[in-house]
């Protein structure tokens, strides 16, 4: 086990020491006490900021995959209909996901190299009639930000609740949920807010709520217990207080810098990841600069090396990022410059790494 001093794995990404410390101290019962509720409500406040969400928004315990079975499982049951728009490995994926649960699916699926075109997708969806659209904000296997705001009007003119994966954006783009029309808007503690892969967070709209009592799922991952738990205090289990009270911090380190500047922050740092990479000769993936997301860049494994070489020569200098899965494993791989790692000292540092590696076979 080593530590890297580059660390540029687009998740879990390095967790600040500010943050590291809050783990270190002793807490309470976190199902019993008042004081634990009023930290899960504060973090519940500082989240609708962040995520332009006049919704509530559950924190449960878990990995952001949680959130995404969660939130599918709490509102989909066998024989619904499932729309799941697929620009890339996640949105493809929660169509299987809601296909395993019983759901009739169908994708509409793009290369992976693009984003999302609105028109196929609101001609399915008036056929088809689903219960659910899904979406995926940031797919991050492919560097791609997918735009939102027309899916959201889509979802509204078929009566289908609109879900989001926003694991990878949400705190580095704005993700809009209200301006969105979003239902289902989930979040994971290990991309941007910079902590450890503790919790799962879910918008959740009026109008989804509605849906999640009627089906009345129950399970570890049930959005249900979080519809009135906290205000009841009264939780489904103990919940991890040191992770809340990182999130607080976390959620704190970003309001203070203020929203606008940390979107900037992103901004700039990918825009220099970007220049950087071309500046060496390195294809990006897409190639369109306007589809790339600000939280991660992906690019193709240059011509000459397999990934693993590439792989193991960055990681003997320090630097870590990250591989791929699917079709695009060892083709693609991906710089993530989210939340901590959007540091332009220090993707800077990684690309006098790679300009390093990469001339030494030329
Ligand atoms: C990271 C991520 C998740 C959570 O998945 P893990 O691979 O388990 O970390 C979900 N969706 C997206 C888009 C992600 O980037």
């Amino acid at each position: 086990m080593r530590s890297y001093t580059i660390p540029l794995v687009p998740g879990p990404v390095s967790v600040p020491d500010a943050v590291r410390a809050v783990y270190a101290v002793d807490y309470g019962s976190a199902d019993l006490e008042e004081e634990f509720f009023e930290l899960y409500e504060r973090c519940e406040r500082k989240l609708q900021h962040v995520l332009g969400a006049s919704t509530q928004v559950t924190i449960q315990t878990g990995e952001g995959m949680l959130a995404l079975w969660g939130a599918l499982k709490s509102v989909v049951r066998p024989g619904d209909r499932v729309l799941a728009v697929g620009t890339g490995l996640f949105g493809v994926g929660i169509g299987e996901m809601a296909q395993q649960i019983g759901a009739e699916v169908e994708v509409v699926e793009f290369p992976f190299d693009s984003i999302v075109d609105p028109t196929p997708v609101r001609e399915v969806a008036r056929r088809f009639r689903p219960k659910l659209i899904t979406a995926v904000h940031c797919e991050t296997p492919s560097g791609a930000l997918n735009p939102l705001e027309e899916l959201g009007q889509i979802s509204r003119e078929v009566d289908a609740l609109f879900y989001v994966d926003f694991v990878a954006s949400g705190g580095g783009v704005p993700v809009d949920v209200d301006r969105c029309a979003i239902d289902l808007g989930l979040l994971g503690s290990q991309k941007v807010l910079s902590l450890p892969p503790d919790l799962s967070m879910v918008t959740v709209s009026e109008r989804a709520w509605e849906v999640v009592e009627a089906v009345n799922y129950a399970g570890y991952d049930a959005l249900k217990p979080w519809h009135r738990g906290p205000a009841q205090r009264y939780l489904p289990y103990t919940h991890n207080w040191s992770a809340l009270a990182a999130l607080d911090v976390a959620l704190d380190l970003l309001l203070t810098e203020g929203m606008e500047a940390v979107y900037a922050r992103h901004a700039a740092v990918a825009a220099s990841c970007r220049r950087a990479l071309e500046g060496m000769g390195v294809r990006l993936f897409p190639q369109r600069e306007e589809y790339n997301s600000p939280t991660v860049t992906a690019a193709y494994v240059p011509d000459g090396w397999t990934w693993p070489e590439l792989d193991r020569a960055l990681r003997i200098q320090g630097m870590a990022v990250g591989g791929n899965y699917g079709d695009l494993a060892g083709k693609v791989f991906r710089i993530g410059h989210m939340g901590s790692q959007a540091n332009a000292a220090l993707v800077e540092r990684g690309m006098e790494v790679l300009r390093r590696v990469l001339s030494r076979t030329a």
